[in-house]
């Protein structure tokens, strides 16, 4: 059996998971990235290039923060929270955009396309495209473009194009084919920047890495192992970038949070490891949400979470049992995110709301554990509209 961190093999699977299923025009664009992305992985210039990039414009280290008052609140171990709302842009969107768009410049790509479900993934990619001066077009669902705006308007103001994808649900997964479709035509001239960690290989292992810089300095800012990491997963960036450095630790428990959304139905959760199946969706071979060969609506508050699959790679770590997966609801989703602005002065993101809800329910229970480390992925100033809504239907 492989290293856990030696994944993955030479054909792009995560054992069963992964791989590049796509038209055959993709295949040699995609060889072509797997090999200067491999390259420039062992070169110190883009690499030392990367880490000025991530210091001075995107202020990282990002603080590992603690906090007490969730600690009296819950009962439980110390709690650490990994500050990826306090990236420029307010994710750890930007991580991975950085190191994307510099491979693009590698590659002599002269124009940028993206896809975007909430839009911080578009806002991250029209930032690093203003900064070094690429066009950019953004596929975006209709329905997202509406519930959006704010953020389509960040994009417009970034000097990027934003399109918007009719097809469908009019959400992430279409904008994600429309991206797709572009790309195969213009595959010469253009860079895709995927948003997480998925899509074919080498995607998901190349924005993983990207994201690593999460955990390795968790590690060297805790000094010591946590006994547990907790994080949100969507498409699983956040997640497999805290996740990663620590997959050989084994004293570490690892617990990746799905959207559990409103109920168990199918449709109306995102719940693509706890419940779905093997299947092929977006170039790889992954759990995903399907009945009968069709890939299955699904439904959280947060736009960031709402995805049919997650990145192979998750898939690998859940069959072979060293990540769990849980998942939280919407309801609790939100009182963790009015709890953790209550008692550590942080508004986060609904999807990182997902993480802290788990350690909320959980903390009491494991006496023995004292370091638990909460990735905080992103801010929330975006959701605080929407739950003023959602809570306001409440108490009315
Ligand atoms: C996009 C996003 C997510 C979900 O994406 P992953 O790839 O699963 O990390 C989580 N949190 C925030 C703040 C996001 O913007």
């Amino acid at each position: 059996m492989q290293a856990l961190k030696q994944w993955p093999d030479a054909r792009g699977r995560f054992g069963e998971f992964g791989g590049r299923f796509v038209p055959e025009t993709l295949h040699a664009a995609l060889t072509q990235l797997e090999e200067q992305y491999r390259a420039v992985a062992q070169d110190e210039e883009f690499q030392a290039e990367l880490r000025s990039e991530l210091k001075d414009f995107s202020g990282r280290p990002t603080p590992l923060t603690r906090a007490t008052r969730l600690e009296k609140a819950w009962g439980g171990p110390r709690i650490w929270l990994k500050r990826e709302d306090l990236n420029h842009t307010g994710s750890h969107k930007l991580n991975n955009c950085l190191g994307q768009v510099l491979l693009a410049r590698r590659l002599g790509k002269k124009r940028i396309i993206a896809e975007t479900g909430a839009g911080q993934h578009g806002v991250a990619t029209a930032t690093v495209c203003a900064r070094y001066g690429l066009p950019c077009v953004v596929y975006m669902g209709a329905e997202d473009v509406r519930r959006q705006a704010l953020n389509v308007y960040r994009m417009r103001l970034l000097g990027a194009e934003v399109r918007p994808v009719e097809s469908g649900a009019k959400t992430l997964k279409d904008a994600t084919n429309e991206a797709m479709r572009d790309w195969v035509a213009t595959v010469d001239s253009t860079h895709y920047i995927i948003g997480s960690v998925v899509g074919p290989h080498p995607f998901p292992m190349m924005v993983r890495d990207f994201q690593s810089v999460i955990g390795e300095e968790v590690k060297e800012q805790l000094g010591r192992l946590p006994d547990r990491v907790i994080a949100c997963v969507g498409g699983g960036s956040n997640a497999a970038g805290i996740f990663y450095p620590f997959v050989e630790d084994e004293s570490v428990k690892l617990v990746g949070v799905e959207a559990g959304g409103l109920s168990s139905e199918i449709g109306e959760h995102c719940r693509s490891l706890s419940a779905g199946s093997p299947g092929i969706l977006h170039g790889a071979r992954t759990y995903l949400l399907q009945t009968e060969g069709q890939v299955s609506a699904t439904h959280s508050l947060s736009a960031g979470l709402d995805y049919p699959g997650v990145g192979p790679e998750h898939s690998f770590w859940k069959d072979s049992g060293r990540v769990i997966y849980e998942s939280v609801g919407d309801k609790d989703a939100i009182k963790a995110f009015q709890e953790v602005a209550r008692c550590e002065g942080i508004i986060a993101a609904l999807e990182s709301s997902h993480a802290y809800a788990w350690a909320s329910q959980n903390a009491g229970k494991f006496p023995d554990e004292k370091d638990w480390v909460i990735c905080s992925s992103g801010r929330g100033d975006k959701d605080v509209a929407e739950v003023e809504r959602l809570t306001e239907e409440v108490n009315s």
